[in-house]
């Protein structure tokens, strides 16, 4: 990838970090953003051109890394951060964990979107991606569970469908990327794909967004998936 400026949140660990190690040896300048970037020590091995605070579900660290980045021009907001939420059936769910969960996975997401929109209108890209998940995807739901987690990420495809009917004629591109089942925190050690195979075909997809493919769902080796 050229010299493009990149933010990801939620990069110290997972998908995001190697989010972060990828597109810094594509040759992108990248903007890591972490809760706590004192104690991201991966991310500080990495060494990307900035790495900022960053709680996407606080309004205030929202703010002021909006502030932060001055009048920095960025071609690409990675809005990858997220939670897993409660994995309760409905007699037990915890509905404080439920709305902890739409507001980091749902509303973070487009919050941070928000505030850097006068950042994103100086980039040459206008790009925004979501990390979403196939488990947001209600067509493809044959198993239930995870009420607060599904809800979360089928809220971000509506939201980032709006957005991307807002925004297309401003010249953006905003899409909704599923990167598989991957061996993270989340994940879990199940999971069949390692963050670096993930992010490959993460990256890829990325890198080759244009117009046409504003409003859409795809999983990380370029397939779309259905609403
Ligand atoms: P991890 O649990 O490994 O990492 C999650 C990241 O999100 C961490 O950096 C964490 O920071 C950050 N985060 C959590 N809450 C907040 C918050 N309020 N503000 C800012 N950052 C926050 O998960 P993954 O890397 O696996 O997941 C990354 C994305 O991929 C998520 O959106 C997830 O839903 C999605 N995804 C993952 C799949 C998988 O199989 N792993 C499958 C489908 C989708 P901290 O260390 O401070 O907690």
């Amino acid at each position: 990838m050229d010299k493009q400026t990149i933010v990801v949140t939620g990069a110290n660990r997972g998908i995001g970090l190697e989010l972060c190690r990828q597109l810094a040896a594509g040759g992108a300048e990248v903007i890591a953003t972490a809760r706590d970037p004192e104690s991201a020590d991966e991310l500080g091995k990495l060494a990307p051109a900035r790495i900022e605070a960053l709680d996407v579900a606080d309004p205030e660290s929202v703010a002021a890394f909006a502030g932060a980045l001055g009048d920095t021009a960025v071609d690409v907001l990675i809005n990858n951060a997220g939670i897993g939420g409660p994995g309760a059936g409905i007699a037990n769910l915890d509905f404080d964990e439920v709305a902890r969960t739409l507001e980091v996975n749902s509303l973070g997401p487009l919050r941070v979107t928000q505030a850097l929109l006068p950042h994103l209108r100086r980039g040459r890209r206008r790009t925004v991606v979501h990390i979403s998940s196939n488990m947001g995807s209600i067509t493809n739901n044959d198993r239930g569970g995870y009420y607060g987690y599904r809800a979360s990420k089928t809220a971000l495809n509506s939201l980032n469908r709006t957005l991307a009917h807002e925004l297309g004629c401003l010249g953006f591109t905003c899409v909704v990327l599923h990167p598989g089942w991957v061996r993270t925190g989340m994940g879990g050690d199940g999971a069949p794909l390692t963050p670096e195979e993930s992010v490959r075909g993460l990256v890829k997809i990325v890198a080759g967004l244009t117009a046409e493919h504003n409003g859409r769902f795809f999983d990380h080796t370029g397939v779309q998936l259905p609403w």
